[in-house]
């Protein structure tokens, strides 16, 4: 595939979930590249937070602007009145902004309400940069054939896999052994699992090394994020279970790596900054230029590695059985696992519980159930989300 850069006409752009912290980020390197001279943004989208949403779409010059939120139409309307632009809102205005006749469409939304507009944008054979896992973790095989058969290209944009795919040889596919996912180990990495017992949301989100939205935040520090992105991985990269290991790097410098048959390991590193994996995807197949902080290697002095303890973190078994399992299974574990979060983030069960309401989730709906369709996906995840409750009232009441 070839790219214009910077020459006529700009590269017609749509961003989903504009106005969070892949959103914002994602903006900030379209200014860096060059701005309204490189792209022409068309729709841009966000949910409760419409002052930052009217901000962009009037800096951007976008045709489109969508609130998630339909409460939130009237603001936003109101925000924008005089400027041409045009509002709309909801599911549907969800799937509008997918449908814009973009090349590249970001697709930053978090969590499961960004998986059909992005099938929507693959679809019609849009270029993807995919920053929303959930895609991927809860309908692998479709959202992967609908990319096929739509024809566009798909760049991941989760820091990780943006590594391993820098790292991926194309001519030396059949010769990957296994790709390693790094993770920080999150802010708990070295607590005893009595001292993770009477964790509050509040010191869950204080990353030491990425700043990030509070969903990827906690999931940091769970190690559910990198369960996510265990999965992710297996639907991007076509993989076995057994090739995907995690290895703990507090310093987050390495982003991840590859292993060839041959002993070569082949890694990605650079300062933890989403804004350069953000910029990979924009710019693939080349690369931009970013005022971001430099690797001093004189000043980094060391990195460090261990084996993640899954005693204490059983989001990466969990995980694990999810790949073995296949089918629903990771619609679930997302699912259970987006419930516990805002259960945890309310007040109504502790940090731990969390990976035990997932695990009770996925054994309850250990049934085979293939995800081969949308609806079957959905529907897995509806269930999923049903059971996770009760498991949580349960957990409430013994309380
Ligand atoms: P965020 O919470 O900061 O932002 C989410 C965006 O989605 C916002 O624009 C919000 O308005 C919108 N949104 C929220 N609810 C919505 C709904 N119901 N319908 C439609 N839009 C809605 O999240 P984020 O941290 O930017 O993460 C976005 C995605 O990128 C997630 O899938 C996350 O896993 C992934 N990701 C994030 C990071 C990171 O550093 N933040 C890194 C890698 C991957
Ligand atoms: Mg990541």
């Amino acid at each position: 595939m070839t790219r214009q850069k910077g020459s006529n006409p700009p590269e017609k752009l749509t961003v989903l979930g504009a106005t969070g912290s892949i959103g914002t980020n994602t903006l900030d390197v379209i200014r860096q590249l060059g701005g309204r001279d490189r792209f022409e943004i068309l729709g841009l989208t966000g949910a409760g937070n419409v002052a930052l949403l009217a901000e962009q779409a009037r800096e951007l010059g976008v045709k489109l602007a969508v609130t998630a939120d339909d409460e939130k139409y009237a603001e936003l309307k109101d925000a924008l009145a005089g400027s041409g632009i045009a509002v709309a809102s909801g599911k549907s205005g969800l799937q509008e902004a997918a449908s814009l006749e973009a090349d590249w469409v970001m697709a930053a939304i978090a969590g499961t309400p960004g998986l059909e507009p992005t099938l929507t944008a693959a679809r019609r054979g849009a270029n993807i940069a995919l920053a929303n896992k959930e895609c991927l973790v809860t309908g692998g095989d479709v959202f992967i054939s609908t990319m096929r058969e739509g024809g566009g290209t798909l760049i991941p944009v989760d820091s990780e896999h943006s590594a391993i795919f820098q790292c991926l040889e194309p001519h030396n596919r059949d010769k990957v052994e296994r790709i390693i996912l790094t993770a920080s180990g999150g802010p708990f990495r070295t607590w005893s699992r009595e001292q993770m017992d009477g964790v509050t949301a509040e010191i869950a989100r204080a990353h030491p090394n990425w700043s990030m939205g509070l969903k990827v935040s906690i999931g940091s520090a769970s190690m559910f994020n990198k369960a996510l992105e265990m999965i992710e991985a297996k639907y991007l990269f076509d993989l076995e279970p057994s090739q995907i290991e995690v290895i703990v790097h507090p310093q987050s410098i390495i982003h991840s790596m590859v292993a060839y048959t041959d002993g070569s390991v082949i890694a990605q590193l650079g300062c933890p900054d989403m804004r350069t994996a953000i910029a990979y995807a924009l710019t693939y197949p080349g690369r931009g230029t970013l005022d971001v902080e430099r690797l001093d290697f004189a000043k980094l002095a060391r990195l460090d590695f261990e084996a993640p303890d899954e005693d204490r973190f059983p989001s990466i078994r969990l995980a694990r059985l999810a790949l073995q399992r296949g089918g629903v299974q990771g619609a679930v574990l997302n699912a259970a696992e987006e419930t516990a979060f805002h259960a945890f983030v309310d007040g109504k069960i502790g940090f731990l519980h969390m990976a035990d309401t997932v695990e009770s989730v996925m054994e309850r709906m250990n049934d085979g159930r293939p995800a081969d369709t949308i609806d079957a996906i959905l529907a897995a995840d509806a269930q999923a989300r049903a059971y996770a409750e009760d498991v949580i009232r349960q957990k409430q009441k013994a309380a």
